[in-house]
């Protein structure tokens, strides 16, 4: 190693927004995430929005709450009127020909 030009490569101490903490070493002289292998839903299992931005509250503000029930019936609503406006076009629909021409 060249002297002089290297960072100190020291332990340190990771501190992350859960409260977990652990030692590695780094250049930097302290380490703090957000988050972790302790806390990480891939790690843990469990299912946990990672919302920093407040996405879901102005979505929930917007649209309000919905349960899985109710997105069911909206989702199958939306399907039947699709189907309706597909039936109409492909009675009203023009022949290839004219609309490669306009
Ligand atoms: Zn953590």
């Amino acid at each position: 190693m060249k002297e002089g030009i290297h960072p100190k490569y020291q332990v340190v101490e990771v501190r992350c927004a859960c409260g977990n903490t652990f030692k590695t070493r780094s250049t930097k002289p302290e380490l703090h995430l957000e988050i972790c292998s302790a806390c990480h839903p891939f790690f843990t299992g469990r299912q946990k929005l990672i919302d920093t931005e407040g996405r879901v509250e102005r979505f929930t503000k917007k649209f309000g709450a919905q349960t899985s029930e109710q997105r069911k019936t909206a989702a199958k609503a939306v399907k039947a009127t699709k189907a309706a406006a597909t039936k109409k076009k492909t009675a009203t629909a023009k022949s290839p020909k004219a609309s490669a021409s306009a």
